[in-house]
């Protein structure tokens, strides 16, 4: 008998949530915070003392020492410095545990060892990190005791931002300006705030532990960098859905109670495609609270799987040759009255308020494809995206048969009449309930599908924050809604300019729809006549953020500044040559210390058989001598690519920002994969008992 876990009541007891607020903060309080939560009221500091006062309370009951501004700086992790509430000791050598409004408030990090790509020169290290009233705090329990995390925003001393929260809270507010416009044009004069809404399915590999610290690759660079492909892959596609191993079902129990305790809404969990892939979705939440939810989730994932004797990655491709991982970003629009702009109703051919909304969107992901696909852009993403496993390289929106045939309406006769149903689905059984059926398949080959009231950007890595996707979509919408609301505003015959809207902006960006094979080479060729832009890899994608259009947008709608983009691109070139270096140099040390010292005593364990057996029979060796002759090749290719490789990643050292990126792309990446190749036949060679690290299939056929 497994115990009950009564999730209604754990379900985010760590959470310094409304209820908690309203329960223990006075009414005037509680009252000004909420106009700080949602009108963004700067705090009076007397409020903001009481505020901090029950806060230290609560999680001191919670059994925290220590609080933190938890924030999310561009390194893609998450980042915090731990202060106890001790206060100095008295006379009597006592001390009190105090936390203070201003405490609450504002942090002061010392900005100078995160990346701010010449924001900040090294002597300006003063960096702050301010409370995000938006996002409740929460105590984390774990080895360290309990902690208060206080999600904050990250700038530099001039108020540039230098993190993820910044630019998702300017970019929720630009959205949700614009659409409210919009919303009042068709006479809603209820909803006050439009939310981005954002469900992200977050996928992983589990693999044991033991065997993981065996592999300096997982450890260094998050995926091997060697490894023969199995036997088996994943062709008997038999582990999708699969039947959940004991091993695995624990570490996904632990998992749930500990996202829920932290108010993470997790829902669904199964098996993916590839062995040891996994799968967790939580129910959606306005953008903010899932981007953190995000981080919170990961972190919460390699935390459990330590404890269960397993390592989580995250990389999304930790085996090549193998499906890698992604994170599918749900997004839509949702007022504060619980409207969904994204729902198109029973007949949407007559819903003349979605047709302006889908069609705007066609429009801002047609004119910012680059921006969006550069937003999806990560080192380790390279290896999936138009690899035939993940969306190609090329955004296209899929929209399915039902409004794909609106939309054709609409092309033709400049009038949409009617719209297809779904009808139900004969199943042929009796005793099975004949089902409704979809108006609408799904399409799993489309970077940026509709799927009902929601639309599925398919492309983001898994390793990733949801951040950057989000604020481009956010962003790019906002544009293309603002834009329409400057006719329709303006129009004397309101009717007549919606429906002239809705059709110019579906004729004008028609070339972005595609709702075939986006895994098929013909659809690259289609794409390629069409003029959509196809960026293969993250170096190209970086000058998206910079170009003239980016740049207007951005300042526009005032989520970033000209410093602020610039400087993004420079840490995401940073980033791209550091983490190819680590590669390059841990495949370094793996040949030299470990490969070919191994390859080396099997061939001398060989040779001395060889001779052995010949001098004793006088027997026919050819075989033997063949396998040795065999060897000591690919050990010359393999050493000969090494010393090739240190050249020129010792050669990467010296450059900087875009040159050292396509450096590290078109000089390191080949000498990798130089070394790579006969390293892998060598594994097929070598005796088990010699090779030096498990190998792909102990990783994940034995979890
Ligand atoms: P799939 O069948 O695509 O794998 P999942 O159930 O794994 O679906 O994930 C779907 C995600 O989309 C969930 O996080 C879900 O909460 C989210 N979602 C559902 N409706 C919306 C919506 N209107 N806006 C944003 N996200 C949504
Ligand atoms: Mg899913």
């Amino acid at each position: 008998m497994s115990e009950v876990i009564n999730v209604s009541k754990i379900f985010g007891e760590n959470v310094f949530n409304d209820s908690v607020m309203r329960e223990r903060l006075p009414k005037k309080v509680y009252a000004q915070l909420r106009k700080t939560i949602e009108d963004g009221k700067t705090l009076d500091p007397a409020t903001a003392d009481v505020v901090a006062h029950e806060m230290k309370e609560w999680a001191i009951e919670k059994g925290a020492t220590h609080y933190t501004h938890w924030f999310q700086p561009l390194t893609g992790t998450t980042a915090e410095k731990h202060d106890s509430f001790i206060t100095a000791p008295d006379a009597e050598g006592k001390v009190l545990m105090s936390f203070s409004g201003k405490e609450l408030i504002k942090g002061e990090p010392d900005a100078s060892s995160f990346p701010s790509g010449g924001l900040r020169a090294t002597f300006e290290a003063r960096g702050y990190t301010a409370w995000d009233t938006t996002s409740p705090a929460f105590v984390r329990q774990d080895a360290a005791g309990a902690t208060l995390c206080i999600p904050t925003a990250f700038c530099s001393y001039t108020g540039e931002a230098l993190d993820a929260k910044t630019p998702i809270l300017r970019s929720t507010e630009a959205v949700s300006k614009q659409a409210v416009r919009l919303l009042k044009l068709f006479g809603n004069t209820t909803s006050k705030k439009v939310t981005p809404s954002v469900g992200p399915e977050q996928e992983y590999f589990l693999v044991d532990r033991q065997k993981y610290l065996k592999r300096k690759d997982l450890i260094f660079a998050g995926r091997t960098l060697f490894g023969a492909m199995p036997p088996k892959g994943q062709e008997m596609e038999d582990h999708y859905f699969g039947g959940i191993r004991e091993r695995i079902a624990a570490f996904m129990k632990e998992l749930n109670i500990e996202l829920w305790k932290l108010g993470v809404s997790a829902k669904t969990q199964h098996n993916e495609v590839a062995p040891a892939q996994h799968e967790l979705a939580p129910i959606y939440a306005s953008v903010n609270i899932a981007v953190d939810h995000n981080y919170m989730v990961m972190n919460v994932l390699r935390k459990v799987a330590e404890r269960h004797g397993l390592a989580c990655l995250l990389h999304e491709k930790p085996f090549a040759g193998v499906n890698g991982s992604g994170k599918h970003n749900n997004w839509s629009l949702t007022t504060d009255d619980g409207i969904n702009l994204l729902e198109p109703g029973a007949s949407p051919h007559d819903n003349i308020q979605f047709l302006v909304v889908l069609t705007s969107i066609l429009k801002a992901v047609d004119r910012h494809a680059d921006l969006l696909r550069e937003s999806a852009a990560d080192v380790g993403n390279d290896h999936r995206l138009g690899a035939n496993e993940a969306p190609p390289a090329i955004i296209s929106i899929f929209l399915g048969a039902q409004l794909q045939d609106v939309l054709s309406q609409l092309l033709s006769t400049g009038e949409a009449t009617s719209s297809i149903e779904g009808g139900f689905l004969d199943n042929g059984v009796k005793g099975v309930p004949n089902l409704e059926k979809d108006a609408t398949d799904r399409n799993r080959t489309s970077p940026f599908a509709f799927t009902g009231n929601k639309f599925e950007f398919r492309m983001v890595g898994s390793s990733d924050s949801i951040a950057a996707p989000n604020v481009v979509l956010n962003t790019i919408v906002a544009e293309a809604l603002s834009e329409a609301c400057d006719v329709l505003e303006k129009a004397e015959d309101f009717e007549k300019a919606v429906h002239d809207l809705i059709k110019k902006q579906a004729a004008e960006h028609q070339r972005i729809v595609f709702n075939g094979n986006g895994y098929s080479e013909e659809w690259v060729q289609e794409a390629g006549r069409r003029g959509l832009p196809n960026i293969t890899s993250m170096v190209d994608a970086i000058p998206a953020l910079v170009t003239d259009k980016s740049l207007a947008m951005f300042e526009k709608f005032e989520v970033f500044n000209q410093a602020e983009l610039y400087s993004r691109a420079e840490v995401l070139y940073e980033i791209y040559s550091k983490t190819i270096n680590i590669e390059a140099r841990t495949m370094i040390d793996m040949a030299g210390k470990q490969i070919i010292p191994s390859v080396i005593k099997y061939t001398t364990v060989l040779a001395k058989s060889i001779n052995a057996v010949k001098a004793a029979a006088d027997a026919d060796v050819s075989t033997q001598v063949e396998l040795l002759n065999e060897t000591s090749d690919l050990l010359a290719e393999a050493k000969n690519a090494l010393a090739k490789l240190t050249e020129v990643t010792e050669a990467g050292a010296t450059l900087e920002a875009r040159e050292q990126a396509v450096h590290y792309r078109d000089a390191v990446k080949v000498a990798m994969d130089a070394l790579r190749t006969p390293v892998d036949k060598l594994e097929m060679i070598v005796d088990k008992e010699l090779w030096p690290m498990p190998s792909y299939g102990d990783l994940i056929f034995e979890v």
